[in-house]
């Protein structure tokens, strides 16, 4: 089956032009008129691709529609899960209710003093991860009023369960063969496809993410690059997406506004990752079928960064679901790790608040110390510098607490230079979300929402619980001037915190995307983008892209050969266990 002329025509058109520039051609617009194609919703166009991702992952997972789904063995989640237990199968997560600077601050030293690790926190309450063991001596070091202000998020067994419940089911239970299931691994058009979609049924490890990048950038190549940020500190890539399409016309502007969307800067915030993936997806498939989404990819670059931190992200998979900061040895042996939003070169405030290394918040002896913050400021002012880019537009996806933040974070004595178009832009995300899935997001500065504590009867902001120095937010704002940068925080408001269940990965996304779809609109209108545009007919993306992928069997014969160099690359660096363990 694999030798067919066919396929290694197919195979051979996808790979003959890897690694292009994003290409500066004509704008391929579609034939027919965008304007009666443009979703309200802006649901991804998956019909055609969902094709395209199914089987990579159904190849990565070895499943067949024909095999025996009784006989495979149960994988991924059931083992974690007993290592995972015995980890974290003791500790309980508790909410303070804070209402004074003074509780605020007891409750701040005192996690510091016990080295507790501080899940989230917002001017009304502070979730705080802990062993059970541990309760009473951090009651004993806490005022009478916050004695009783606390109830428990997941009970112990429970938090256990949830992190359980957030690595991909097993396998005979998740791809089930129903006929709803083989339905959708077949190509279906017109029809609505995002919740079947199999890569975002459920987190992926990096494994499964990055040959996945690489078939979008081998299948998209008109308008899709697969680049690489730079190497973390255990040696992995950080893959990013490239995505937009060049007019050429002599009015072309010689700098490319270029938006950045980053995740998983926190490792255990998985669904910052899927978020990225998600509207990546719906961009790199909605070009060419969704007149907005066809026009943002015109008026700029989009750089997806899904996992910003990728040796963090494979140790909360492989070895602890709650693992925050990056894997950098510190002075500490025992205490590894950087906290990477701490560790970015504005208001760098390490020396005198994050100095030990066990502390989930440690921001390195130095500025710039933690690898994958410098990896990404480099990238990108090397991208400023040599690259004709003009960083407009940063989204860095964190979870949890539902919160859109804009600067400063370091301090709220500072007011940006921009501060009325963030608040309004802010609040222009909050509405596109709230219309989109019914969801209320916060927006507030950073430095009031992430770290501060507000006495509301005085409207006064308050001795912060947390310093917000160093953060991604406001480098990219203040010394890469990003005139539109955002700190946007994800689902939930606390029921399951980082463990938000995979059920949530596709409303995450959606509601997402059209908050982005919203910020690339309101940026390009401010940069009056689409003034004096010319439109350009040109042949429609999508039958060339049904040319190439005719053949299903041609998409399997590519996935393959990505999949294969996936494992060799990763054989030699002795991490590919995953993948061979889902190959087998
Ligand atoms: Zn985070």
């Amino acid at each position: 089956m694999r030798t067919q002329p066919l396929l290694l025509l197919t195979a051979s058109v996808l790979f003959a032009t890897p690694a292009i520039a994003v290409p500066s051609h004509e704008i391929t617009r579609p034939q027919h008129q965008l304007s009666h194609l443009v979703s309200q919703t802006h649901a991804p166009h998956t019909s055609l691709w969902r094709s395209i991702t199914d089987p990579i992952i159904r190849n990565i997972w070895r499943v067949s529609q024909d095999e025996s789904l009784s006989s495979r063995p149960k994988e991924h989640g059931k083992k974690d899960s007993s290592a995972q237990l015995a980890r974290h199968g003791h500790e309980i997560v508790l909410r303070f209710n804070i209402t004074t600077s003074v509780e605020s601050k007891a409750l701040s030293e005192a996690a510091d003093t016990l080295f507790l690790d501080v899940w989230e926190y917002t001017d009304d309450w502070v979730d705080i991860r802990l062993s059970k063991d541990i309760v009473p001596s951090l009651l004993g070091l806490l005022p009478a009023s916050l004695q009783r202000a606390h109830t428990p998020l997941m009970q112990e067994r429970e938090l256990a369960q949830a992190i359980a419940d957030t690595y991909p089911s097993p396998v005979s239970d998740n791809l089930a063969p129903t006929p709803e299931r083989y339905h959708s691994f077949g190509p279906q058009l017109g029809s609505k496809q995002t919740e079947g979609n199999l890569f975002f049924a459920d987190y992926q490890p990096l494994s499964v993410i990055q040959p996945w990048m690489r078939l979008m950038a081998s299948l998209f190549t008109s308008h899709v690059r697969l680049i690489n940020i730079g190497i973390s500190y255990e040696g992995r890539d950080i893959p990013a997406l490239k995505v937009g399409v060049h007019p050429t016309n002599n009015r072309a502007p010689t700098t490319r506004k270029t938006i950045l969307v980053t995740g998983g800067v926190h490792a255990r915030e998985w669904i910052s990752t899927s978020t990225v993936n998600y509207i990546a997806y719906a961009l790199i498939t909605g070009y060419g079928k969704d007149g907005t989404i066809t026009q943002l990819l015109e008026d700029f670059d989009w750089v997806f960064v899904p996992t910003s931190n990728p040796d963090g992200y494979v140790y909360s998979w492989e070895t602890d679901r709650l693992w925050r900061k990056n894997r950098q040895q510190t002075h500490l042996r025992f205490c590894r790790g950087l906290d990477l939003d701490r560790s970015f070169g504005f208001e760098w405030d390490g020396v005198s608040t994050h100095t030990n290394p066990c502390s989930e918040s440690f921001a390195g002896d130095d500025a710039f110390e933690g690898i994958e913050a410098k990896r990404l400021a480099d990238w990108a002012l090397n991208e400023t510098e040599n690259s004709n880019v003009e960083f407009v537009g940063f989204l860095d996806f964190h979870s949890y607490s539902q919160q859109i933040l804009y600067p400063y974070s370091y301090s709220c004595d500072a007011d940006p230079p921009s501060l009325e178009n963030l608040q309004e832009l802010a609040a222009g995300l909050a509405k596109s979300i709230r219309q989109s899935g019914g969801h209320y997001y916060r927006s507030a500065p950073a430095c009031e929402g992430n770290v501060g504590v507000a006495e509301k009867d005085k409207g006064k902001v308050f001795p912060r619980f947390e310093s917000g120095g160093g953060s991604a937010l406001d480098w990219f704002y203040h010394e890469l001037k990003v005139r539109f940068a955002y700190q946007i925080k994800l689902r939930d408001r606390g029921s399951y915190g980082f463990l938000l269940p995979r059920e949530h990965i596709v409303p995450t996304g959606k509601e997402m995307l059209d908050a982005v779809i919203h910020f690339g609109k309101y940026v390009s209108t401010q940069y009056e983008l689409n003034e004096h545009k010319e439109v350009e007919p040109a042949a429609s993306s999508k039958a060339v892209l049904e040319d190439e992928m005719d053949s299903r069997a041609g998409f399997e014969a590519v996935i393959d050969e990505i999949i294969d160099e996936e494992l060799d690359q990763t054989d030699e660096t002795g991490t590919g266990w995953e993948l061979r363990r889902r190959r087998r």
